[in-house]
């Protein structure tokens, strides 16, 4: 219980007002995408129609309003994440911050005999940049595996990182099964023995109070639609003597102090790292996002998500038949599950007809399913504006469900 009056939090989400195929929406789908309150909805609009220009470019009042408010939002994502402003860059998501990663850091430095270890939970975007390092320099991939409940065997994980090791790349908060892995340790551990560690914070930062800098990783990601912030807005957080040694990853404007073909001087980070036009509007948003958060607290945002698992695990341990995949020690509120003699596709699209929106499929980490030797999960991800009432609603809508497809 907390002093937050989440009924009025709610409210801020226009998106959540509407119905779907008549019924009134549910929507238990946040770690795919987050909704929006109407603060963040304000601030594109307002961008867009009182400030809008390009960033760095122009001495005119709009230029330096452009500027300024772009810069604002690193500031305040930075507060947020705490970490210094200049070591974020600011990228599309989640996925282009791995990738720049695996390109700047990693390609130029593995050689054959290196070895890259991730986790078996990882997202296709903290597995794929990876395999594609390997395979253009010889390094071989390793896994690090998970025990009964989902969460990571940390003795063999260890183990593991043998000094051919050179990178550690891991989830902070798994997608699917909702495991909070322990990264201060690990990146302790990682670090003890020289490896280079990468955090993906994609499904951290929407849900945890975030202090980056004591985590003690050499990269983290995250992705901003997430965190009530506009699609295509994202960061990495890097050590400063990694964004001083890494070559650019793409070029073009915005990224160089001098062009000459005699030979390009780069601008300093985060700069170098950001080539072109960048998603002004979107990090605007995503500034306002951080504001909003930050208003709610962390802290009360956590307590209300654990509040709404414990009564979803209980709802849903009432439901016959029903697998819920891991159970991991520390756990954000992400459930997958299956019900006996149901396809996942066809749970989610006869729940979607009772309004209710989960997830189903593989969620772009294969090698997990392969883990549970099923191809798809159900998937339930919910969120601090989702509702007590919404939990009941999606457990009579299982119910109704089961009985059609039994
Ligand atoms: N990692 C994790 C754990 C994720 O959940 C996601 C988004 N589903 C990503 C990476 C990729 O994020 P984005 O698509 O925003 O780049």
């Amino acid at each position: 219980a907390t002093a937050v009056d989440w009924a009025r939090v709610r409210a801020d989400f226009p998106l959540l007002t509407r119905e779907v195929h008549g019924k009134p929406l549910v929507y238990f789908d946040s770690a795919n995408t987050g909704q929006k309150p109407e603060a963040v909805i304000e601030a594109v609009d307002d961008f867009y129609r009182r400030h809008n220009a390009n960033v760095s470019r122009a001495v005119h009042a709009l230029g330096t309003e452009a500027t300024e408010a772009y810069e604002a939002a690193r500031a305040k994502l930075a507060r947020f994440l705490n970490v210094r402003a200049d070591e974020l860059v600011l990228c599309s998501g989640t996925t282009f911050a791995l990738n720049l990663v695996a390109y700047s850091w990693a390609l130029p430095r593995l050689r054959p005999g290196d070895a890259i270890v991730v986790s078996r939970m990882e997202h296709h975007a903290n597995i794929v940049p990876w395999q594609l390092v390997a395979e253009r320099t010889g390094a071989t991939l390793k896994v690090a595996e998970l025990d009964e409940r989902g969460d990571l065997d940390l003795e063999r994980l260890y183990a593991l990182l043998t000094p051919e090791v050179r990178l550690l790349a891991v989830a902070h908060v798994s997608n699917v099964l909702g495991t909070v892995n322990p990264v201060r340790e690990i990146c302790r551990e990682a670090r003890r023995r020289g490896i280079v560690t990468v955090v993906d914070g994609s499904q951290a930062a929407p849900h945890r109070a975030l202090d980056v800098a004591a985590i003690g990783c050499d990269f983290y990601a995250i992705t901003g639609h997430k965190m009530c912030g506009p699609t295509g807005t994202g960061a990495l957080w890097a050590r400063r003597e990694h964004l001083a040694a890494m070559p650019p990853f793409l070029g073009g404007g915005e990224m160089i102090k001098e062009v000459r073909f005699e030979g390009t001087v780069y601008n300093e980070p985060p700069h170098k790292f950001e080539a072109g036009t960048p998603n002004i509007a979107g990090f605007v948003g995503l500034g306002a996002a951080v504001d909003y958060l930050s208003a709610l607290g962390m802290a009360h945002v956590e307590a209300r998500e654990r509040e709404l698992l414990a009564h979803f695990n209980e709802a849903l341990a009432a439901v016959e038949g029903v697998r819920v995949f891991g159970a991991p020690r520390e756990k954000a509120a992400v459930v997958s599950f299956l019900v006996e003699g149901a396809h996942a596709h066809d749970l989610a699209t006869l729940l979607d007809l009772e309004g209710v929106a989960i997830r189903s499929g593989h969620h772009c980490a294969h090698p997990l399913m392969q883990h549970f030797g099923v191809p798809a999960t159900c998937r339930a991800s919910l969120a601090f504006y989702n509702t007590h009432e919404e939990i009941d609603a999606f457990v009579a809508a299982l119910r109704k469900v089961r009985r059609l497809l039994a």
